[in-house]
Parts: structure tokens; C-alpha cells; sequence
């Protein structure tokens, strides 16, 4: 930064040398030309005009009435008005001629003065809310940090007004839009605003306290952002607020900046809210975009990997099969469990090529196993978007069907949470690919939305109790909720699986409540296809207490 800084002060100063020099130079062959051409009579000590436009233009007012002085001397009292009869020139000829120059330079300087400063303008502000624009904003912040001042960056978003301004008239966003800014130059009167868009403001605040500026942004949030009267609409408005203060580690503006919009990415995304710049969301943020990039990447250089997680049958003590759960080798970079990739994938649109890759994957796998004489079920987990892509389903169905693989050797694994949106499609999904032969269980069971309907009404052949029970199984509550789930499901003709169980107190208690089967860290982890090889063949119920 020193560097730069150095670099660019430089340069001005070799600039500001070489307009000097060439003022100087231009000055000095007028004048040998008034004196040559015969004197101020000639008509040629009108150019100096030219050089104090030229100074005013370089350096303002002050500039060009130096300037102005200096020629005004060059031509007077030692510049003849006629050199070949050397006539002098009356004092009063030349002092009218450098009150001229003078004059000019004011006029010229201060109008060149004042025009740079409305095109300076027009480049720092915005163009609709007539607020001092980002780039101010950064230049601003990068004075204070050079100063050394304490300051926070207050950055509001309301994240609704763009699509508001789609339903209403444009003068109602105009007046949600100067109220909110009012109401802003009013709380904080003492700092500057700045605005990025018609919908998102900055407040440059001095000091150092996070809870000051908390209060004084909620001072104005009740009036103003969270809903606004405007032509007799009341409209609710989602504004987030993100305050971060400078600390030692922000060397630039910029940095400041774009804390206070991070901090203002945090809480639901339809709740107004203030929040406090958080590193750890930071960081997380910065990973989630950085898996968004390279995720692309991953499926293209082979990074992702299949591991098998047994499912074991406590009731005949034998591996009935294997959750198949997908693995991302990152190398240095950070880990990242499918849990949040998986959730990236959906979100930037590669979930299809992911789940391609994991069915593929899987299904050679199970197909080779089954050469060596495994038969097993395996299962395999698969989003809401997947399980209602229509082209994605035929194409799984048909590559299962091309591997000579039985649809009865595979089970679908869709969470409950799936079941809030379109319920009434995903039971004829479901009901479609039972009939088919594939069976389906029902994952995360009791920790979604409306277990017990989801349960009597969702086809489905297993439920899979999720782990949380698990985590608190030895609480009086949870263990007969556990023993009522397992109960309901066999009335119901269900098979049950308890997931997560760590401990063999856990394992007991579960076989004694009647649990069909159980995955978890007691019997495996995920494990390599070469090392589920292994644990398959060796497998013993008795060395597990089953
Ligand atoms: P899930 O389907 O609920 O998978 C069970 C998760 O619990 C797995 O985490 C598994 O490793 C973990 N687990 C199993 N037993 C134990 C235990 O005893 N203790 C503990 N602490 N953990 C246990 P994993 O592999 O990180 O998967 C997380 C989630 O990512 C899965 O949750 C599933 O929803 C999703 N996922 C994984 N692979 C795929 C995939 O290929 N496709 C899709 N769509 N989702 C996947
Ligand atoms: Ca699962």
C-alpha cells in the first residue's frame, strides 16, 4: 500500500513539473515574441490569455492570478511599447493591462474551479437518490482510516423495495424511498450518508461502539423501515441493517464496507433485522462461496467419492445393506460434509449433475458386489428438486434397469422436511416408483414437518428415526416417543431403523422396544467400498452384543 502510495504521489508531482515547465517555456517564447515583433503595440501579447486559461485550468484561481501578476509585470514596466523607437509604455497602459490578466485569472479560475467540482459531483453522487455515491463513500473511509479516526459503517439494504417497486406506482418507491432518507439525515444529522442504489444507504458514524450505533439505527427502524404509509398503501418493508466498526485489521475502505453488507446477509432473509458484523458468518460465507466455485470443478476432476454406511438387523444379527453417502476430497482446502454441499449444489443448479454422479457411482458399485454374491439393499439419498424432476427419475430408473440391477435392491431416501411443498405430487411419485419395485424410507423421521401426518399418509416402506433421538435417549420424553414411533410404524406394517446410535446402551434399549435395524457409529462409520468389503465379510452379531 506505502508502495502505491509513493508511486502515485510521484507521479502527480512529475506531472504537476512537466506543466510548469511547459507554462514557464510558453510564457517566456510569448514574450520574446511581443519584444521581437516590435513591442506591446503588435498584437501578440494577447496569447498570454492563453497561458492564464492554461493555468486556471491546471491549477484553479490561485494559479492563474499568480500567473496573471507575473505576466502582467513581464509585459510592464520593462517591456517597451515600441522597441525599434524605443517608446516605454505609460504606467497607466501596463497596470490597465495586468488588472486584465487579473481579472481574467479570477473569472477563468474561479469558473474552471467550479465546473470540475459539478463534474466531481455528478462522478460521486447517484444519480436517483442525489446522495454522495460508493465511490465517495470509499474514498471518504479510506481518509479516515488514514487519519486514524473511529468510525462504524452502517449499511441498510431494504431488501424488499425492488420488488415492491413491481407492484406500485413508481412515485410510492419515490416516496418510501426520500421518507426513509429523511428520516435518516434526522437520526444521524451528525455523519455523512452515502447510497449504493435507490434501496441501499450507508451511514459513516463516528466512534468506536457497537451498542451506540445498534440504538441509534433502531431509533429510526421503528418509524421508518419496518413498514411505511405512502399514498395510502401501508407496505411492509424487509430492511437489513449491518454495522461493523473499523478495527486495526481494516486497511482499506472497502474492507469496512463490505463487513458492514456481510453482517447484513445474517437472519432469516424475510425478517427485518440489525446485526453486528460476525466473523465466524464471514468466514462461513467466504466457504460457501468458495464451494459454490469449485464445485463445478469437482465433478469434472473426479473429487467426489462414494462411501457405504452398513445398516445392520439387530432382530437376525446380519447386514441387511448400506446408506450410500457422498464424499467431496477437497486436498488442503477446507473439509466440507455433503450436508453443505449438497445444499450448495441445489442451490446453484448442479444438483442434477451431482446426483448423475452419485447414481452411477453407486449402482456400478452394487452391481460389482453383486458379482462377488452380496444381496443387499442399498439406499440412496435424493433432494425434493430430484425426486420431482421428472427427467431425472426416468433416467435413474432406466440406468438402473440397463445394469440388470432389481429395483428391490435399491431403497430411495427422501427427508421429511420434503413433504412441505407438494405434498400431493410427491405421493403419486411415490406411489410410482413403489409400484415400480424401488422402496422408499423416509429420512430425518421426527424432526420435520408434521411427523405423524407424514407418517399415516406418505407411502413409504421404512422410517428412519433421526439421530437427535438418539442424542437424547436418556431422557424419559424421548425414549417413549422412540418406542411409540417404533410401535405406530409396525402397526402400520413399517420397517424401522434407528439412525445414530453410538453406544451399545442405546443399541439395547432400541432392540428392546422392538427396532428392526440400526446404522450408526456403534456398528460403522462410512466406509471406503474396499473396506465395506471387509467389515461385510467379517461381520459377527455376537462381537456387538446382538
Ligand atoms: P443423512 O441422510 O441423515 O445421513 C446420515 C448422516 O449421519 C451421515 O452424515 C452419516 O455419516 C451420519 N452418521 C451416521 N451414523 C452416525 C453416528 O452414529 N454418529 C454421528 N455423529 N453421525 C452419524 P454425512 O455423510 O455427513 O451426510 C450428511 C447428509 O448429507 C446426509 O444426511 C444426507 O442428507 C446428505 N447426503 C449425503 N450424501 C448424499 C448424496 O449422495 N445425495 C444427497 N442428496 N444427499 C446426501
Ligand atoms: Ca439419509
Amino acid at each position: 500500500m506505502g508502495k502505491l502510495k509513493t508511486i502515485g504521489t510521484s507521479g502527480f508531482e512529475r506531472k504537476n513539473f512537466l506543466r510548469i515547465i511547459f507554462v514557464v517555456l510558453s510564457a517566456l517564447f510569448v514574450n520574446n515574441l511581443v519584444y521581437y515583433t516590435g513591442g506591446t503595440n503588435g498584437a501578440w501579447a494577447q496569447l498570454n490569455i492563453f497561458l492564464i486559461v492554461m493555468a486556471a485550468y491546471y491549477w484553479g484561481v490561485k494559479g492563474s492570478v499568480l500567473l496573471s501578476i507575473i505576466l502582467g509585470i513581464i509585459t510592464g514596466p520593462f517591456m517597451p511599447l515600441d522597441v525599434t523607437n524605443d517608446i516605454m509604455q505609460s504606467t497607466y497602459n501596463w497596470m490597465f493591462r495586468l488588472f486584465i490578466y487579473v481579472f481574467l485569472g479570477v473569472l477563468i479560475g474561479y469558473l474552471l474551479t467550479r465546473n470540475k467540482k459539478l463534474n466531481e459531483d455528478i462522478k460521486q453522487k447517484d444519480s436517483v437518490t442525489r446522495l454522495y455515491n460508493t465511490n465517495r463513500l470509499l474514498n471518504d473511509l479510506d481518509k479516515r482510516i488514514k487519519n486514524k479516526e473511529e468510525f462504524c459503517v452502517i449499511f441498510i439494504n431494504i431488501a424488499n423495495l425492488e420488488e415492491i417497486s413491481k407492484y406500485v406506482s413508481y412515485d410510492i418507491v419515490d416516496k418510501i424511498m426520500y421518507n426513509g432518507i429523511n428520516e435518516l439525515k434526522k437520526t444521524f444529522c451528525d455523519s455523512f450518508i452515502y447510497s449504493a442504489s435507490f434501496k441501499e444507504y450507508i451511514v459513516s458514524l463516528n466512534g468506536y461502539d457497537y451498542e451506540e450505533a445498534v440504538n441509534r439505527v433502531n431509533e429510526c427502524f421503528d418509524k421508518l423501515y419496518k413498514s411505511m404509509k405512502a399514498n395510502g398503501y401501508s407496505i411492509r418493508l424487509v430492511t437489513k441493517v449491518g454495522i461493523a466498526c473499523c478495527s486495526d485489521e481494516d486497511n482499506k475502505g472497502v474492507n469496512i464496507y463490505n463487513k458492514a453488507r456481510i453482517a447484513a446477509d445474517q437472519g432469516d432473509k424475510d425478517e427485518s433485522g440489525v446485526y453486528i458484523y460476525d466473523k465466524v458468518f464471514e468466514k462461513n460465507e467466504r466457504l460457501l462461496n468458495e464451494v459454490a466455485g469449485s464445485l463445478p470443478d469437482a465433478i469434472n476432476n473426479d473429487e467426489f467419492n462414494v462411501v457405504y454406511q452398513p445398516i445392520v438387523n439387530i432382530k437376525n444379527s446380519s447386514i441387511i445393506g448400506a446408506e450410500t453417502l457422498l464424499r467431496w476430497d477437497r486436498g488442503d482446502r477446507e473439509k466440507v460434509g455433503p450436508d453443505i454441499f449438497i445444499d450448495v449444489a441445489e442451490r446453484i443448479g448442479l444438483i442434477t449433475k451431482v446426483s448423475i454422479w452419485v447414481v452411477e457411482h453407486s449402482v456400478n458399485q452394487i452391481v460389482e458386489w453383486k458379482k462377488l454374491g452380496l444381496n443387499l439393499k442399498f439406499s440412496i439419498n435424493v433432494t425434493s428438486q430430484e425426486i420431482l424432476d421428472e427427467s431425472f427419475r426416468s433416467w435413474a430408473i432406466e440406468f438402473v434397469k440397463n445394469n440388470n440391477l432389481d429395483e428391490r435392491d435399491l431403497s430411495i431416501e427422501i427427508t421429511e422436511r420434503v413433504f412441505s411443498t407438494d405434498e400431493d405430487k410427491l405421493i403419486s411419485i411415490l406411489n410410482d416408483l413403489r409400484s415400480q419395485g424401488f422402496s422408499v424410507s423416509i429420512d430425518d423421521f421426527g424432526t420435520g414437518y408434521n411427523s405423524l401426518i407424514t407418517i399415516g399418509n406418505i407411502p413409504s416402506d421404512v422410517i428412519k428415526i433421526d439421530k437427535y433421538f438418539m442424542d437424547k435417549i436418556d431422557k424419559m420424553g424421548i425414549r417413549l416417543l422412540v418406542k411409540y414411533i417404533i410401535e405406530a410404524s409396525h402397526e402400520i406394517g413399517k420397517v424401522v431403523i434407528a439412525e445414530g446410535v453410538e453406544t451399545k446402551a442405546q443399541m439395547e434399549l432400541l432392540k428392546s422396544y422392538g427396532c428392526d435395524m440400526i446404522q450408526g457409529y456403534y456398528f460403522s462409520k462410512p466406509l471406503s467400498p474396499e473396506d465395506f468389503l471387509k467389515y461385510y465379510n467379517n461381520f459377527k452379531g455376537e462381537d456387538y452384543g446382538i
